[in-house]
This record gives structure tokens, C-alpha cells and sequence, in this order.
């Protein structure tokens, strides 16, 4: 596998934490990082051994294959689009940008230079929503008539900052209900037509933006989702359950980083555990699918469009519970140009 040099835009966590030690092990080496901090910039550098710390982004993009975008939300679409004009295939963080027609000239940008543009949603890399996906798609459950999706958390102390806060890209609903759409766009194969939500600041911090949501979407095939979402759930257990004209599938514990979680298949015959298969690192999935593209040989977990399509259907959501309508979830497919 081709060993690239990367840059990493924005200093972060989920950068230290998860994806410096993914690229290592697909033998790829962050070389450069960008932060708007000069300070923060050099002591990321540091503690990561990273070769060079810069606030300039033309000069992070400088001699590196490929761009890990990771900053605060609204700056994503800007760095995405600087990394693809210089040149620099992207690995960009959900959610991809806050405007549909933005992501979608990115993705318009990343094809007209032949570049990959890919999602680091991590959800669609576990084993357990790939094997749930897997059967929902052979049939093994029937025709699909509800998705339930519990999703509902308790925020870490050291990610209490912007999340939480009134600014724009902030709140539960751009931060997991975005991860939800991801997951069910690998179970369907068409975007919900509707949502429906409320939400809530039931934190024990300052209120600032939503930190709990329960949603509803609907499909024009009559079927039906609910998620729970939220920052605020210190004892639970993550889960999804497909229900179908045949059987129920029920992954527990799997909405997590780490690469855990089990399906069960509730049908006639009784209610038996799915093997899996191969659990590996979910960030090592994305970044070693995302590599395989670059070299031509293999596919992103998540293409731009998917990564999109999730963002529609956040926003569709966060309109709904601001608004108190059912909203009509855009299908980005339409924002598509034919010569896209
Ligand atoms: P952080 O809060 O750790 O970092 C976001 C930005 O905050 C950094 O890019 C940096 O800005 C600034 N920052 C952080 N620490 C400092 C500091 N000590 N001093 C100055 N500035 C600082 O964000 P997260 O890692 O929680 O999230 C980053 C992105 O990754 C988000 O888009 C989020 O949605 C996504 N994410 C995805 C996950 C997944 O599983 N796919 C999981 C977690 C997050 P600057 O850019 O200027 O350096």
C-alpha cells in the first residue's frame, strides 16, 4: 500500500486521539499541521512528531498527497476546497460543510481533477453496520419496515467545548444525528423523504445548542426511522434495529469508536448471534480504504455524495426541530449537474 504524506488541517482531537495512529498503520506519516493557533500548532506538533506546524494553509498543503480535514465544522469546506485546488486528494470530517450546494461543488471539484474526496464518517467501517447492512441488502429480514437507532451518549469532559456552545456546526444533531444518516444510507438505498424532531438542553452545563434530539423520517416506501440522539445519556447502550417482514436484526453496543458491538437475527427459526467477521480499527478501515483510492485500487468508505446526503439529512432535521414541521429532506442527487 503506498505510503502518503499527509497534512493534517486543524490540531485536534479526534486527530491525536484516533487517526495520527490510524495513518501509521496503513504506513502513511502525518508531516504537516495546521492550526489557527500558532501556539496550539507547534505543541500538537510536538507531542505528535510532527515534522512541521504552520497557521498557513497553502503552506500546510505544500509536498503532501493527502489532506486529514478535521478543524471546526464551518472551516471544512474552505480547506477541503483549498486541499483539492492545490492539488491534495481529502479525507474530510463529517459534517463536510453546513450548505449542500457547497458540498456538492467539492465533489464536482474532486472528479473534474481526479482526486478522491472522501468522508471519515466511521460508522460505515465497523463490522457489525457492515454485516447489519450486509444481510438487511440480501433480504435476510424481508421488506424493511422500521429502523430504530438509539444513539443517545454522554459527553466526554475534554470535548465540552464548541459542541455545546451557540455557534454555528454546533449541537448533537450536526455531531450524531449526521452519524445516524450515515449508517442508515448504508441501509437504504434511497435518502428519507420527511423528517420531524424535537430537541432539548438538558446538559449539566451552560445551554447553548441542543444536546438531545429524538427524530422521525420517513421514506417514500412508507418505511419509518427513529433516532435518539444525545450528549446527556451517561449509562446506556448504544443499538440499531432493522425490523423486517421476515425478521428483526438488532446491533447492540456497536455506535461506538472502538471496534466492538454484536448483531443478533430475531426470525421464525429463533434468535441467534451473527459472527461478524474480521473487527478492526474503524479508523483504519477509512483511512486504508481511503489510501487503496488514491491508489486506484479500491473505493472510500464514504464517498462525498454519502457524506452529503448525511449532512441533508441533519439539516432537514435541525429545521424541523427549530421550526416544529415536518421537513422535506433534500435528495442531493438532484443538486447534481448531469456533467457532475
Ligand atoms: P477539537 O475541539 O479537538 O478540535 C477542533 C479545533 O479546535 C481544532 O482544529 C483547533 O482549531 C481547535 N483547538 C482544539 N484544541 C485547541 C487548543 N488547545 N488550543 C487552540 N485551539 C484548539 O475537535 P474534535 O476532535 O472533537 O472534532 C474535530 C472534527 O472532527 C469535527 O469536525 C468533528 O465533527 C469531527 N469528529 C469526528 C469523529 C468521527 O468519529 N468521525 C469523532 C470526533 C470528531 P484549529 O483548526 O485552529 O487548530
Amino acid at each position: 500500500m503506498r505510503s502518503l504524506r499527509w497534512a493534517l488541517l486543524g490540531a485536534s482531537d479526534i486527530a491525536a486521539t484516533r487517526m495520527i495512529p490510524a495513518i501509521e498503520s496503513t504506513g502513511g506519516r502525518a508531516v504537516t499541521v495546521l492550526s489557527g493557533s500558532p501556539g496550539h500548532a507547534e505543541a500538537f506538533a510536538t507531542s505528535q512528531a510532527i515534522e512541521r506546524a504552520t497557521t498557513d494553509l497553502g503552506a500546510a498543503l505544500e509536498g503532501v498527497d493527502a489532506a486529514y480535514i478535521s478543524s471546526h465544522n464551518p472551516k471544512h469546506a474552505e480547506q477541503a476546497q483549498a486541499a483539492l485546488e492545490a492539488g491534495v486528494h481529502v479525507l474530510c470530517e463529517k459534517p463536510i460543510t453546513l450548505d449542500l450546494g457547497q458540498a456538492v461543488d467539492l465533489i464536482a471539484l474532486a472528479d473534474s481533477r481526479g482526486l478522491v474526496f472522501g468522508v471519515n464518517h466511521h460508522l460505515p467501517c465497523s463490522a457489525v453496520i457492515r454485516k447489519l447492512a450486509a444481510l438487511v441488502h440480501e433480504g435476510t429480514i424481508g421488506t424493511v419496515t422500521g429502523i430504530r437507532i438509539n444513539h443517545a451518549v454522554f459527553l466526554p469532559e475534554r470535548l465540552r467545548g464548541w459542541r455545546i456552545e451557540d455557534v454555528p456546526g454546533a449541537g448533537v444533531i450536526l455531531d450524531i444525528t449526521v452519524h445516524d444518516a450515515a449508517v442508515l444510507g448504508l441501509l437504504r438505498d434511497a435518502p428519507p423523504a420527511t423528517a420531524a424532531a424535537q430537541v432539548a438542553r438538558q446538559g449539566p452545563w451552560p445551554k447553548g445548542a441542543p444536546d438531545a434530539v429524538m427524530t422521525t423520517l420517513r421514506w417514500t416506501d412508507e418505511v419509518l426511522a427513529q433516532t435518539h440522539d444525545a450528549f446527556t445519556v451517561p449509562f446506556n447502550s448504544s443499538s440499531v434495529d432493522v425490523y423486517g417482514s421476515e425478521g428483526t436484526l438488532h446491533a447492540t453496543d456497536a455506535l461506538t469508536q472502538d471496534p466492538v458491538g454484536d448483531l443478533t437475527l430475531r426470525d421464525e427459526a429463533g434468535v441467534r448471534a451473527v459472527d461478524v467477521g474480521n473487527r478492526e480499527d474503524l479508523y483504519v478501515v477509512s483511512v486504508r480504504d481511503f489510501t487503496a483510492a488514491v491508489e486506484g485500487t479500491g473505493a472510500v468508505a464514504v464517498t462525498g455524495m454519502a457524506g452529503t446526503q448525511a449532512v441533508a439529512v441533519a439539516l432537514a432535521v435541525q429545521e424541523a426541530a427549530e421550526t416544529g414541521r415536518t421537513v422535506d429532506v433534500v435528495d442531493v442527487r438532484g443538486l447534481l449537474s448531469p456533467a457532475r
